[in-house]
């Protein structure tokens, strides 16, 4: 049984059958190997932009803080906007930070402004008294800046949508003229983190390994290794090679369909694992649905 307190490291360990088996077994896991290198690879640059809560931000692209689409509004109606959501923003703060460390703390759920000192939420975007935009919160999940409540799996992901479109238009440069260099600074980093929680969360693939991350499993270990399914493997590389083989988009179709089909269904068993808990499992099914992502992205980069 694999419980929440998992050890990273159990996971890769979890089947590692047949290291003496047949040359053609150990060959596959070879290959397996090499593709979840480049996987981990991948994965390891994602959370280099990807912090664990606690840890400071990295210090973030600026150039994230440009990606939000401008709006033509009154003031009034950006203020309300503003305040929207950062009543969005503290509301959903200091909630779900805590998959893996239980309870909330309530000593620090308020934090005194920059600015005039009073005490707000902590988390809030404004300061509820004097309205200027507060520092970023670095314990916050991705989840408690998106506005989800507890960490899932299971996410609303047109809810993501409007939150993410909300918060780039409040966060936008050009309505920061009027704030202060220190708001706009601000502003920025809140910008830049909007941009990477939205671009982490979107994706299942992503959010699981977030979600796998903020129980203290880490990816980069875990991945070597973890599809031990010679069956997986084989199935894996013969589609790669039917994608090699072809530059019909009649032909790639179908392979497209069913590279989707199969992620649909381990989106399914992800869901399920992670309402278990069961990271051991989760960590599992995320090393499949790479290769299945990574599948789709061979066939689309033809079509
Ligand atoms: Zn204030």
């Amino acid at each position: 049984m694999q419980g929440p307190q998992l050890l990273p490291g159990v996971v890769v360990a979890g089947g590692v059958a047949g290291a003496g088996g047949a040359p053609q077994q150990h060959a596959m896991r070879y290959t397996g190997a090499l593709l979840t290198r480049a996987v981990a690879a991948a994965l390891a640059a994602r959370h280099a932009a990807a912090p664990l809560p606690g840890v400071p931000f990295a210090a973030a692209s600026a150039a994230a803080a440009a990606a939000a689409s401008s709006s033509s509004s009154t003031s009034a109606a950006a203020l309300l906007a503003e305040r929207a959501a950062s009543h969005l923003w503290a509301s959903s703060s200091r909630r779900g930070a805590h998959f893996e460390r239980g309870s909330d703390s309530f000593e620090e759920a308020e934090a005194s402004c920059w600015s005039c000192h009073d005490r707000h939420k902590r988390g809030s975007l404004l300061c509820q008294s004097c309205d200027k935009i507060q520092p970023a919160d670095s314990s916050q999940t991705y989840f408690d800046l998106m506005g989800i409540r507890e960490p899932t799996f299971d996410i609303d992901t047109a809810a993501l949508e409007r939150r993410y479109k909300l918060l780039q238009w409040t966060l936008h440069p050009d309505k920061s003229v009027a704030r202060t260099p220190q708001e706009q600074g601000f502003s920025a980093e809140h910008a830049s983190h909007v941009n990477q929680a939205y671009g982490v969360l979107r994706k299942p693939l992503s959010r699981a390994n977030y979600l796998l991350s903020l129980a203290g499993v880490q990816a980069g270990d875990n991945f070597e290794g973890t599809i031990e399914d010679p069956e997986l493997l084989m199935e894996v590389m013969e589609a790669r090679e039917q994608v090699e083989a072809t530059d019909d988009p009649r032909e790639l179709a179908p392979l497209l369909d069913s590279a989707r089909a199969r992620q649909s269904a381990l989106e399914a068993r992800l869901s399920e694992a992670f309402r278990a808990r069961d990271t051991g499992a989760a960590a599992a099914l995320v090393a499949q649905l790479t290769y299945y992502v990574r599948l789709e992205e061979a066939i689309t980069a033809k079509m």
